[in-house]
């Protein structure tokens, strides 16, 4: 009987400690998986926000594409490899260090979304053709992203999402010294956690050890009971 002021008393105490509590920690601790989560996690994907807390999350397929529409839903999540994840989570702490966070426009991609990005671009320089295989996306171990400031606003950066053109390299050949500095913020970050830049899309960047470990599944939307348009 004696217990039962001191269990309230450290729920109370609980309570009151959430809020200072980064979002990926309180997560972990105090909210239970969703029925998603549990079903992605086994295949070895997990929500973005959760692996690498501070990121700002934008989704452009959820508006529109290189297809003219959106290939997601609202509710479409944002999922990535856990592996890819952890490594993600050290570049976001390396460009917070100096006051920045990333900003991501896609991570995993169901198989059914990339067909259909496929079906509307048809050139292999910035989308893997279905008959030569997945793109590393469908795995969660490639990821779209750009820089942005702390509070999620916007940096000058090369180009916007998904511009297939010359000025989408990963190489910046402009004059402007301002997105140069931003960028190699963004290539040295994601770099040195362990991924790697591709040469036609400055906003990609892969975990290619984690796919040569064989960390991977070969998952659809349909896999995670995930409706898409
Ligand atoms: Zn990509």
């Amino acid at each position: 009987m004696r217990a039962l002021p001191q269990i309230i008393a450290l729920s109370t105490l609980v309570a009151l400690s959430l809020p200072s509590l980064p979002l990926g920690q309180a997560a972990g601790l105090f909210s239970k998986k969703s029925p998603l989560e549990r079903k992605a996690k086994r295949y070895n994907l997990v929500p973005v926000q959760v692996a690498a807390p501070g990121v700002h999350i934008d989704m452009r397929y959820k508006i529109t594409s290189a297809a003219g529409k959106p290939l997601y839903l609202r509710e479409m999540p944002c999922l990535v490899n856990e592996y890819a994840g952890k490594k993600l989570r050290l570049a976001q702490q390396e460009v917070a260090r100096q006051g920045y966070a990333l900003k991501i426009w896609d991570a995993w991609r169901p198989p059914e979304a990339h067909k259909a990005l496929w079906e509307a671009v048809k050139d292999p320089r910035y989308v893997v053709p279905p008959e030569k295989g997945l793109s590393w996306h469908c795995y969660g171990i490639s990821i779209d992203l750009t820089l942005v400031k702390k509070d999620g606003s916007p940096v000058k950066m090369p180009t916007k999402f998904d511009v297939f053109s010359k000025q989408a390299a990963s190489k910046y050949t402009g004059n402007d010294p301002e997105i140069r500095r931003n960028l190699a913020v963004l290539q040295t970050a994601m770099l040195n956690a362990g991924f790697r830049k591709i040469n036609d899309e400055w906003w990609h960047f892969d975990d290619e050890a984690t796919i040569k470990a064989r960390k991977v599944y070969n998952v659809t939307a349909k896999d995670l009971g995930i409706p898409m348009p």
